[in-house]
């Protein structure tokens, strides 16, 4: 399986046997950290759970004999219909990837690789125990991912959270927040935060 991870913006590939897939379901993390999707059986069915590259949900079910007889399967995000990934022989999957356009495979290159994922896995750890959010009426809170910052947008109200992304201190300062919940149309820049918002 290949697919595009909204963190990092690149795409990561999965190898794995279909007898590794059960009722629970298996998590599968990109080398940035980032939990890119889950799949899971259920009722004569595979339920694949993973984000768009606008960081929505979704949850697409391939019956038992596609999964298992086609050589290639392309996940399309339901809404939109962007490409999301691929799915099938390694090498039918490796080659769909290449096919794809460039924009969507370029490596972005970040100024400093180490101090990006560690930031991404620990936002990624505060999004999974519901620990970043916003408090507007809707709010739909998303991560953008730059060379060198993190930028936390609340899609909704427009609220967002800079984050610079190069440094130690970058590292400290995130990781001394437990919580990161924004006010509704609010724009702040994480270095000039003197105590952490509640
Ligand atoms: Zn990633
Ligand atoms: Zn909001």
């Amino acid at each position: 399986m290949a697919i595009y991870c909204p963190a990092c913006e690149q795409v990561h590939f999965h190898q794995f046997s279909l007898f590794e897939l059960s009722n629970s379901p298996r998590a599968f993390h990109c080398a940035c950290g980032f939990t890119q999707a889950h799949i899971a059986k259920h009722n004569h069915r595979y339920e694949i759970s993973l984000l768009t590259a606008a960081g929505d949900r979704v949850r697409l079910l391939f019956p038992f004999r596609e999964i298992w007889s086609a050589p290639l399967l392309t996940l399309y995000s339901p809404g939109e219909g962007d490409i999301l990934g691929f799915f099938g022989d390694a090498d039918q999957v490796e080659e769909a990837v290449a096919d794809l356009d460039s924009d969507f495979l370029e490596p972005e290159d970040f100024f400093a690789p180490e101090v990006m994922t560690r930031i991404l896995a620990y936002l990624q750890k505060l999004a999974s125990n519901h620990k970043i959010g916003c408090t507007c009426s809707n709010p739909a809170v998303g991560i953008d991912v730059y060379p060198d910052k993190v930028e936390l947008v609340c899609s909704h109200c427009g609220s967002a959270i800079l984050m610079s992304a190069v440094s130690e201190e970058d590292v400290n300062r995130l990781l001394s927040l437990s919580e990161l919940r924004m006010k509704p149309a609010s724009y702040i820049y994480l270095g000039e935060w003197l105590k952490p918002i509640r």
